[in-house]
C-alpha cells in the first residue's frame, strides 16, 4: 500500500482532505492524524473489523484497549453509556485537552476495542485537524499512538511514516505535537477518580476539580490491563537505555563515568540530556551522540522532545543510551513514567 502524507497548514483550505479522510475512516480504513499529545492511528471506533487493522498495523496485543476520540461533548454519548458527574467535571475543566475519561461503554462499542472491558476510554483532542477529521468521519475514532507497539510514540508525521509506511493509506501532517506525552487517563467509574496513566493534566490539576483522588491501582499480570503501558513494554529505543539519577552537582560527573565505562567495554554510548548537561559533556561526547530534550527544569520542553530524543539514535551507530531524569512532580510524573518504561526499569542512582 502507498502511504501518502498530506501537510495541513490551514484547516480552512483542507476540506477536500478531511472529506477523503472521513471517507477512508467510514469505509473501514486507517488514517494517522496529529493531536496535541502524540500522533494517533485512527479507525472507526464502532467497527470491529476496522479496529482490527489498528492492532495489525501496530503489532499491538489484542487485550490492550483503544481510546475513542470525539469532536465534541455530544459525541461522548456515542461511546459512553453514562457520563458520570465526575467525568462531567473533568470534561468541563479540561476538554478539549490531554485527558481521557474512563466510563461505562455503550453496547455499540465492540468488545474487541475495549480489550473485553465493560468500560471505554473517551478523549476530545485539542487539535483542530484531529477534530475536523473526526467530524468528517461522523463516528468516534479509535486511536492509539501511531507507532509500532513497544516503540516510542510519534510526535511528528516523519516518525509516523518511519513505523507505518506501506501499512496505511494516509497520514495527516499537522507539524510537531504540543505536549509530546500521551493523555492523562482518569477512571471516572468508581467512588473516587483514579489516574491510570499520568500526562499533561497533572494530579494537582485534577485534584483541584475533583478533590481527593484514589492511589494508583496495582496491576495483576493475569488480568486485562486497566491502563496503557502498565503491562507491556513501551516507548523503547532500539539500543538499550539506562537512566542516570543524581543530585544536580553530581550529574555531569555521573554521565562522564557512565560514558567512559561504556567506551572501555567497547560500546558506542549516546546520551539524552538537558541543555546544561550537554554543555558539560561536550569535551567527552561528540555532538552526534548527544540528544537534548530541553533546558534543565523546563518540563514542557522536555516532554515535547522526549520521544524524538528516544528515536534519535535508532539506525545510528549507538549501542547503549543514557538519559537524564527529572523531578517527579507535576508534568515530571508523566515524563518519568515514560522514561522508566523506555528503560525497562534500568536506573543508576548516583
Ligand atoms: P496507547 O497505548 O498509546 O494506545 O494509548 C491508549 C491507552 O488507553 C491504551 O493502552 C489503554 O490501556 C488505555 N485505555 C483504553 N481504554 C481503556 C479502558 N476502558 N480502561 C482503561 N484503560 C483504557
Ligand atoms: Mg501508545
Amino acid at each position: 500500500m502507498q502511504t501518502r502524507i498530506e501537510k495541513i497548514s490551514n484547516i480552512k483550505d483542507a476540506s477536500a482532505i478531511f472529506a477523503e479522510a472521513g471517507e477512508i475512516l467510514r469505509g473501514g480504513g486507517l488514517v494517522a492524524f496529529p493531536t496535541e499529545t502524540v500522533y494517533g492511528l485512527g479507525a472507526n471506533g464502532l467497527d470491529a473489523a476496522a479496529c482490527a487493522k489498528i492492532y495489525a498495523a501496530k503489532g499491538r496485543p489484542s487485550d490492550n484497549p483503544l481510546i475513542l476520540h470525539v469532536a465534541d461533548r455530544a459525541m461522548v454519548d456515542m461511546a459512553a453509556a453514562e457520563v458520570t458527574p465526575m467525568a462531567e467535571r473533568v470534561l468541563a475543566a479540561f476538554a478539549p485537552g490531554p485527558v481521557t475519561v474512563i466510563l461505562p461503554k455503550r453496547g455499540e462499542v465492540p468488545a474487541s476495542v475495549t480489550g473485553g472491558l465493560s468500560t471505554v476510554g473517551v478523549r476530545m483532542p485539542d487539535n483542530d485537524i484531529a477534530r475536523a477529521m473526526i467530524r468528517a468521519a461522523g463516528v468516534p475514532i479509535a486511536a492509539p499512538s501511531a507507532n509500532t507497539s513497544g516503540r516510542p510514540s510519534p510526535t511528528t508525521a516523519a516518525a509516523v511514516r518511519a513505523d507505518m509506511d506501506g501499512k496505511i493509506p494516509l497520514i495527516l501532517d499537522g507539524g510537531a505535537c504540543k505536549f509530546g506525552v500521551e493523555s492523562t487517563i482518569v477512571d471516572c467509574t468508581g467512588a473516587r477518580a483514579a489516574i491510570l496513566r499520568p500526562g499533561a493534566v497533572t494530579r494537582e490539576m485534577l485534584a483541584e476539580v475533583l478533590g481527593e483522588l484514589a492511589p494508583p491501582p496495582v496491576v495483576d499480570e493475569k488480568e486485562a490491563p486497566r491502563a496503557p503501558g502498565m503491562k507491556y513494554t513501551h516507548y523503547a529505543p532500539i539500543a538499550p537505555l539506562t537512566l542516570i539519577s543524581a543530585l544536580h552537582e553530581n550529574l555531569s560527573e555521573a554521565f562522564c563515568v557512565a560514558v567512559r565505562e561504556a567506551k572501555a567495554a567497547g560500546k558506542r554510548p549516546s546520551v539524552i540530556v538537558s541543555k546544561e548537561t550537554a554543555e558539560r559533556l561536550a569535551h567527552l561526547v561528540p555532538p552526534e551522540h548527544i540528544a537534548v530534550f530541553g533546558g534543565a527544569g523546563d518540563l514542557p520542553a522536555m516532554a515535547a522532545h522526549l520521544y524524538e530524543c528516544l528515536r534519535a539514535f535508532d539506525g545510528k551507530d549507538a549501542d547503549v543510551l543514557f538519559a537524564e531524569t527529572v523531578e517527579e512532580t507535576g508534568l515530571g510524573v508523566a515524563i518519568m513514567n515514560r522514561l522508566k518504561k523506555a528503560a525497562g526499569g534500568r536506573i543508576r542512582y548516583v
